[in-house]
């Protein structure tokens, strides 16, 4: 899984640190750090970040699932 926030759309407003605090931070007032790789296992934390930004700035991008051969 990959997550890419638009920092120039992002206004700091913390909804999605609340929603996924393992993988969203503020520091200071408004730079906002994040795991733009995290684990399978958080995906529901995630898709509630992606929920939570009022600006819709969080945008997840799913690895296509290996093919069997
Ligand atoms: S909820 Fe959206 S606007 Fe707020 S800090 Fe997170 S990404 Fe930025």
């Amino acid at each position: 899984m990959r997550v890419v926030v638009d920092l120039n759309r992002c206004q700091a407003y913390a909804q999605c640190c609340y929603a996924a605090p393992e993988r969203f931070v503020l520091r200071g007032d408004e730079i906002l750090v994040y795991d733009p790789a995290p684990p399978e296992a958080e995906r529901a934390a995630i898709d509630r970040a992606v929920l939570a930004c009022p600006v819709r700035a969080i945008r997840v991008e799913h690895e296509p699932r290996e093919r069997a051969a």
